[in-house]
Formats: structure tokens, sequence, C-alpha cells
């Protein structure tokens, strides 16, 4: 069971992207709660101000500091099992392995941020800053829509099949094998005359080379941290 509190300005961007299909499900079924706060809640003055122009000038407005500590320090629960979470495109780079990290805790508190970002102080009362990539969204909340939905998969009981989890691309250090269904033909593409035999040892033998060709491929910089057999670097040479 994880929990997730999500800091916005922004509310009701949530209230579908996480009400359908497997997250909907996951919470359900007690196995995620994700809680949505305005940040505002923790403001203080009539207008409910949360943000200010930025000292020494230039363009845009800066999230102030004061209302997103108090909400961080009044949603944590127990700080030694929980992770204060900036989404921030300075941030570390999200992965499968930081959410693997992040699936360990009992409690993640996402800030979102708006406008030109956060006051430079926030940075001291959060553990970690993440980013979902080299490229600048207009504000954290779908960035925390991505890092809640691939750290709920991990959560055991949410995806149905954990063999499914086991075999997805990036779990196993390498891009998926291809996947086919009905039908067995499709204009002039068929589907593998291997994956119809039934023999499983060759399936398998079948789906690991694939899965390696497409890596190398596609994304060569996987393979070195990837635990390849000597089986699968003979392979790699053959190629
Ligand atoms: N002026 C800032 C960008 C602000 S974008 C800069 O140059 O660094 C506004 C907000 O969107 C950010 O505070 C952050 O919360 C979110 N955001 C933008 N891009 C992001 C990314 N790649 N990953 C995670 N969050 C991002």
């Amino acid at each position: 069971m994880i929990r997730f509190d999500i800091i916005t300005l922004f509310p009701r961007m949530f209230d579908s992207p996480l009400q359908e299909s497997l997250l909907k499900k996951a919470q359900e079924r007690g196995l995620i709660e994700i809680v949505v706060h305005d940040l505002r809640d923790w403001t203080q003055d009539r207008h409910r101000t949360a943000d200010d122009t930025a000292y020494g000038g230039g363009a845009g407005m800066v999230m102030k500091v004061g209302p997103i500590v108090k909400a961080i320090e009044s949603i944590r629960k127990v700080p030694a099992t929980s992770r204060a979470v900036l989404l921030t495109p300075q941030g570390k780079p999200f992965s499968q392995d930081v959410a693997g990290e992040f699936s360990s805790y009992t409690q993640l508190v996402f800030v979102c941020g708006r406008y030109e970002g956060v006051d430079e102080r926030v940075l001291s009362f959060v553990d970690d800053e993440v980013s979902i990539g080299d490229f600048i969204l207009s504000g954290g909340e779908i960035a925390a829509m991505v890092v809640i939905d691939a750290v709920s998969r991990l959560v055991p009981g949410v995806v149905g099949d954990e063999a499914s989890v086991r075999e997805d691309t990036f779990s196993n250090g390498l891009l998926k094998y291809p996947q086919y269904t009905r039908p067995p033909s499709f204009r002039d593409l068929n589907v593998p005359d291997v994956l119809m035999s039934g023999d499983h040892e060759k399936i398998r033998r079948w789906r690991r080379q694939e899965a390696l060709k497409k890596t190398l491929q596609r994304r060569p910089d996987l393979l070195e941290k990837a635990g390849l057999s000597d089986k699968d670097a003979t392979f790699l040479k053959s190629i």
C-alpha cells in the first residue's frame, strides 16, 4: 500500500486521469491511495496568494516557499518511510530504477510547480527532485501523474500478472520483444511461425533474441547495464 499526496494549484487536473483502468482498480482495492491537495489551503492572505514576482526582476511569477513547506509538513505522516518529491526539469531523470526505489516507501508527497517554478528554498524541504525528461512542461501535474502511474505498476497486486511487469521494457534492462495477437495474417504481414509452434522453449529463446536485437538497434546504451549471459553475448556478436 502506497499513499500518493499531490500538492497543486490545479487539483481538478487529477480528476479523470487517475480514475480509469488500472489505477482506478488499484484504488478501489486499497492497494494505492491518491490524495490531491489544493496548495491555496496553506496560503494566509485573503487572496490566497501562492506566487509572487521574482527578486532581482525578470519575467514571470515564482511560487512562494511558505505555503509549499507548510503543506509538505502537514501532509507528511512518517518522515522515515515517506519521500517529498519536487517535480522539476532540473531534477534527476526519472527511470524504471527510480520508480522501483520510490515503490518501497509508504507515502510519496509530490510538489507540482507552475509558472517560472518554485522559490529555491523549497529544495531544503524535499528529499528528491525529479524530471520526466529534457523538455519543459507548463506545470508539474502531468509529471506527477507519470511518476504515480509508473510507481503504482510496481506495487504488488496492481498489475494482475506479475510476470508481465517483469517482462516489461526496461525491467530486465532490455526493450520488450515484439508482440502479436489475432489475426495471423494482416495485409501481407504475418505473425512469426515460431509463436504459433507451441514449442515454449523455442518461443522463449526467440523472444529473448528479438529483445536483444531490438535493444541493440534502438538503444545500445541499455545493453551495457543489462546483465547479459554468455549466450546473449554470443548471439549479439552473431548479428
Ligand atoms: N523556469 C523553469 C521551468 C518552469 S516550468 C526552468 O527553466 O527550470 C513550470 C513547472 O513545470 C516546474 O516548476 C515543474 O514543476 C514542472 N515541469 C516542467 N518541466 C518538467 C519536467 N521535464 N519534469 C518535471 N517537471 C517539470
